[in-house]
């Protein structure tokens, strides 16, 4: 069992909440970030912590980088460190682009872009120097081939990922992997608005012929923060059931 610590962004649900679960049953110290779900976040802490694992939570909006900062330094207070930074926390929104506000654009942007940009700034303040470290951008397939209706939610996923191949290419010397996982549709809280005859549609289109869960994605962000993954930088990974195969 290894002594990394794992900082996971949005990690009182869904997807985030996965990636933390599974972090710490193989050995993570594990800081739980979340914003508006403090009982969900609290619900998680109590159940890892009384199976013996070492975690904690920190309340933070990602998209604001005072609050992002503070985190940092409260991760690396606590457990001495940080080692892998997963970029989850986001939010999706459906709107012609037409009918897309100003302040709507700047929401989602600056909770699924921005964020990403704060959390890796500060982070790397600590990896540059001790020369190693993982980051893990949760980035969508709807960022590599556009969904309609979505196009902000659409341009922040594909901006995490031109952001993560540049900045691969800057950290390759400091041995530090920067990579993405651009999830296919996963059933968490986020398809609450789909209705169930649009999912089952997507499902029917979806080769694997189901939808992912959130233990999909997690598996794969496992890997990419393991030692198995040292050669793996700049890329892109889907697990998406074969629904995009570019
Ligand atoms: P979810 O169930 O709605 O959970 C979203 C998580 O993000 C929550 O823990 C939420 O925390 C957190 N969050 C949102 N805004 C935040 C902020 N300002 N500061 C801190 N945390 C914030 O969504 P999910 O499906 O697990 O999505 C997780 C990631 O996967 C997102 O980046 C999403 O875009 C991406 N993704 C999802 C799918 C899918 O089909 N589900 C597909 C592709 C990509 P609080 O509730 O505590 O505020």
């Amino acid at each position: 069992m290894n002594k990394k610590t794992a900082l996971i962004t949005g990690a009182s649900r869904g997807i985030g909440k996965a990636i933390a679960t599974l972090f710490a049953e193989n050995g993570y110290n594990v800081l739980i970030n979340y914003n508006n779900s403090e009982k969900e976040a609290l619900d998680l802490y109590n159940e890892l912590k009384s199976r013996g694992f070492a975690v904690d939570t920190y309340k933070a909006d990602v998209s604001k980088k005072e609050e992002v900062n503070l985190m940092v330094n409260y991760c690396i207070g606590q457990f001495e460190g940080i080692d892998v930074l997963v970029n989850n926390a986001g939010i999706s929104k459906t709107n012609l682009f037409t009918d897309i506000s100003y302040e709507e654009w700047d929401e989602v942007i600056s909770t699924n872009l921005n964020s990403v940009f704060y959390t890796t700034k500060k982070a790397l303040q600590y990896m540059i120097p001790q020369m190693s470290g993982k980051i893990i951008n949760i980035s969508s397939i709807w960022g590599m081939v556009g969904g309609s209706y979505e196009v902000h939610y659409s341009t922040s996923k594909a901006a995490i990922i031109g952001m993560s191949k540049a900045l691969a290419k800057e950290l390759g010397p400091s041995n530090i992997q920067v990579n993405c996982i651009a999830p296919g549709v996963i059933q968490t809280d986020m398809l609450d608005n789909i209705e169930d005859d649009a999912l089952e549609a997507l499902r029917q289109e979806t080769p694997l012929m189901r939808l992912g869960t959130v233990e999909d994605i997690a598996n794969c962000a496992l890997f990419l923060a393991s030692d198995k993954s040292n050669f793996i930088t700049g890329q892109v990974i889907s697990p998406n059931g074969g629904f995009v195969i570019v």
